[in-house]
């Protein structure tokens, strides 16, 4: 079985393109983005800690498209070897803004275990 991230909730969620049992809500419709952020290619521990990433994303703002591009804009800034993003531009600022207000979780990538 799947241990995969959920983007909504910073949740552990089982099945990386199902729902997610703990705020309900399904996957990205990007497939390849969602099995990075499973346990195909990182422990458990990882997929925890990008989970506090997005729950302190959370914290500072409700929008859920500026949720999203908040955290994949974090990934590709600290993270780069995973993603490069491609925002849209009128997300820029916004998205730049919540992160300086963010007490960003340290993330320490760890391969999977499988
Ligand atoms: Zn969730």
């Amino acid at each position: 079985m799947t241990l995969a991230l959920c983007f909504h909730c910073g949740g552990i969620k089982f099945g990386a393109l199902c729902p997610c049992e703990h705020c309900g809500v399904g996957a990205t419709s990007d497939i390849s983005l969602d099995i990075v952020f499973s346990d195909h290619h990182y422990a458990v521990e990882t997929l925890e800690e990008f989970g506090a990433v997005i729950r302190e994303i959370n914290r500072h703002t409700t929008d859920p498209m500026t949720r999203f591009w908040a955290f994949i804009a974090y990934v590709a800034t600290y993270h780069p070897s995973i993603l490069a993003a491609e925002m849209p531009e009128e997300m820029r600022a916004r998205v730049e803004n919540i992160l300086r207000q963010c007490t960003l979780p340290t993330v320490t990538l760890r391969p999977t275990y499988r």
